[in-house]
């Protein structure tokens, strides 16, 4: 029975070190580590296979050196996800001093000592983990990478304390019972593990991917991707109600021109970072393209979304202007402005894309009127006239 683990588990353990490195490949950090634990396994298992065809002490302490780096690495992945690099030096003192005992062990030749060494040393590097671990339960994907990881811990626990009871002739340890457990529980909880750190990077890349879908890189914003789906988030759970203000930067071509695509772009983010800073926490924000950006504020009437929307083309001027030192240092002519429209989104409106066609409307009408300006189109009125402006500063 030992002898068909003994070669089945490197490679299966292996071919697990080969999976994660794929997953590595897809830019999932805490991947490499556990492709690297997963071929040190594979080697220390593959060290117990070379010792069942040749028997030398020498196998046994290469199987605990890459055994226990395996499980330092282990512990790593694990704290990847619930607390980087925690406790490192601990770890790597765990690592050095269970190394040293198996070496202590092979020279007296006490297979005892050495077993004891490397399974309670492993448990030690997979445990520690597990603290940092249990305030992430809440988090459902981290609950089975959890509890595999708490029976690897165990059950090197279990193995290490029992020694004695479960290796009765030093002289045969591959026929020993230790050896059956430590290979037939290392397939079962390494499987698990396995399955269950894969399941949990594949559902991190996968969230990855949908934050990726539904941002822009640049103002790290909702796109309009995301702002649709975000609305339609929120009208399932409490309807569409509520003011919509679209705002676009003045003359931001020129800036462009002037001081380059990259100031541009700081602008941008400049301006992403006053937005989130200045709107209540149940609004949605996004940006749809280009300078131009949309808000939704729920619930809210048009004449608070109308002081909101001033509010935040006086801070425009001052706080970002200020900021990246527009009108000092780079001397710009003129103060950095946007222009505002604002429309509201009446409770039985089936779409808030009328809305932001209105307030679209309303936006070219600031434009019209000379900029810097928040103007209004409210649900529901006649299609052209209705605009007015409400603030203006030109
Ligand atoms: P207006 O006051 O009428 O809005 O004039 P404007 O110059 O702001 O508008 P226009 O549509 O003529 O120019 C928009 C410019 O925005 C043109 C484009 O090069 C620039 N732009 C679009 N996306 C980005 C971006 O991501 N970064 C930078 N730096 N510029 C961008
Ligand atoms: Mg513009
Ligand atoms: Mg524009």
């Amino acid at each position: 029975m030992g002898e068909n683990f003994a070669f089945f588990l490197p490679v299966m353990m292996a071919s697990f070190g080969v999976a994660f490195g794929f997953v590595w490949s897809l830019r999932v950090r805490a991947a490499s580590y556990w492709s690297g634990a997963y071929f040190c396994v594979a080697g220390g298992f593959a060290m117990l296979a070379g010792f069942a065809l040749f028997p030398s002490p020498i196998w046994g302490f290469a199987a605990d050196l890459l055994l226990a780096s395996g499980f330092l690495l282990f512990s790593q992945a694990l704290l990847e996800r619930w607390r980087t690099s925690w406790l490192l030096r601990a770890r790597i003192a765990i690592w050095a001093l269970s190394i040293m005992l198996c070496a202590v062990a092979v020279v007296l030749g006490d297979l005892r000592l050495e077993l004891v060494a490397s399974s309670l040393g492993c448990f030690l590097l997979i445990g520690l983990p597990l603290i940092a671990g249990k305030d992430h339960l809440r988090n459902w994907s981290d609950c089975p990478l959890f509890a595999a990881a708490a029976l690897v811990a165990l059950d090197n626990l279990v193995r290490g304390s029992t020694v004695p009871l479960t290796l009765s002739n030093q002289g045969s340890f591959p026929t020993s019972h230790y050896a059956f457990l430590m290979q037939a529980l290392a397939c079962l909880f390494g499987l698990f593990l396995a399955l269950s750190a894969l399941a949990a990077n594949m559902l991190d890349l996968l969230a990855r991917y949908r934050r990726e879908a539904l941002h822009d890189p640049l103002s790290g914003l909702l796109n309009r991707r995301g702002f649709d789906e975000a609305i339609a988030q929120h009208a399932r759970r409490k309807g569409v109600e509520g003011s919509l203000i679209v705002c676009d930067i003045d003359h931001f071509k020129a800036i462009n021109d002037q001081f380059g695509h990259a100031f541009g772009d700081r602008v941008i983010v400049a301006l992403a970072e006053l937005f989130a800073s200045s709107i209540p926490a149940s609004a949605i924000i996004a940006r749809f393209g280009g300078e131009e950006f949309v808000l939704f504020l729920p619930g809210t009437h048009a004449a608070r979304a109308g002081a909101i929307a001033n509010d935040i083309r006086e801070a425009v001027s001052q706080a970002v202007g200020a900021r990246l030192g527009l009108t000092r240092t780079l001397g710009l002519t003129r103060p950095l402005t946007a222009s505002f429209g604002l429309s509201t989104v009446q409770r039985d409106e089936g779409s808030i894309h009328q809305a932001i066609a209105r307030a679209d409307e309303a936006l070219y009408e600031a434009k019209m009127r000379g900029r810097n300006r928040v103007c209004v189109r409210r649900a529901l009125c006649a299609p052209t006239p209705d605009v007015f402006s409400l603030v203006s500063n030109s």
